[in-house]
């Protein structure tokens, strides 16, 4: 009865207040996704396997005998494999645009849906315990919440992973990446993270990396030293848009 409810509402509330698509603000009928319309859905692209172990940048079905993309090359990571969903381009991008900028944690409900869409992405979680990429005190202050943990707790609630742990935490106020070349973004990050005092560490446990993007891999890296530093031996990362 709830649910019959439930879904009368919301077909009530769909009529009254037509949702929109996060891409191209056009409707969304009644596709897969609740704010992606069936258009721009086709186009996301996920990242699906053969991939890079160390980014998960599919290798769009050409041979590859190296198992590293061009992203990667000049990485040298701490961390063992790595995994990133879909391609952060198009309606990859705005998705996540949505969920960073403009609080849109609706955007989560979709995630949930590729998630179930991509077992690949889910076995990789199985049994870790997931660690979010921390925000400095002051950003998360500014944006009232840390996209990277909302995330994680997604990956969590659909999939069989552990747990979510706040480990890491940001001492430094690092400038934004997005204007700087991967060498300067490495030193950027280069000392940015330490331990959570409130950290319990387990050394042989599997711990998972969570960010919302992979782009040079260098906040991932940065976060995998300073844990790798504390004496934790397995070290993965998973990341929702990828470029
Ligand atoms: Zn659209
Ligand atoms: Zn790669």
């Amino acid at each position: 009865m709830a649910s019959f409810l439930q879904t009368t509402l919301g077909t009530a509330a769909d009529l009254l207040f037509p949702r929109s698509c996060v891409h191209c603000a056009g409707p969304v009928a009644r596709g897969k996704y609740q704010y992606l319309c069936p258009s721009c859905a086709r186009e996301l692209q996920f990242c699906t396997p053969p991939a890079c172990k160390t980014c998960g940048y599919p290798f769009f079905g050409a041979v590859i005998a190296a198992r590293e993309c061009p992203h990667c090359t000049e990485l040298d990571p701490v961390f063992e494999k790595g995994k990133s969903l879909f391609l952060a381009k198009g309606p990859g991008r705005s998705l996540l645009h949505a969920l960073k900028y403009q609080q849109g944690f609706y955007i989560l409900k979709d995630l949930a849906r590729m998630l179930q869409e991509n077992p690949h992405f889910r076995a990789f979680l199985r049994g870790a315990i997931l660690v979010p990429v921390p925000l400095h005190p002051t950003k998360l202050r500014d944006r009232g919440f840390n996209q990277s943990e909302q995330i994680a707790r997604t990956l969590l609630r659909n999939s069989d992973a552990q747990a979510v742990e706040l480990l890491l935490e940001r001492k430094e106020f690092t400038e934004s990446q997005t204007q700087l070349d991967r060498k300067d973004r490495m030193q950027n990050v280069k000392n940015a993270f330490a331990i959570s005092s409130a950290a319990n560490l387990m050394s042989h446990t599997n711990y998972i990396l969570v960010d919302d993007v992979f782009t040079t891999g260098s906040t991932l890296n940065a976060c995998a030293r300073t844990l790798r530093a504390a004496g934790v031996t397995h070290i993965r990362a998973v990341a929702i848009g990828h470029g």
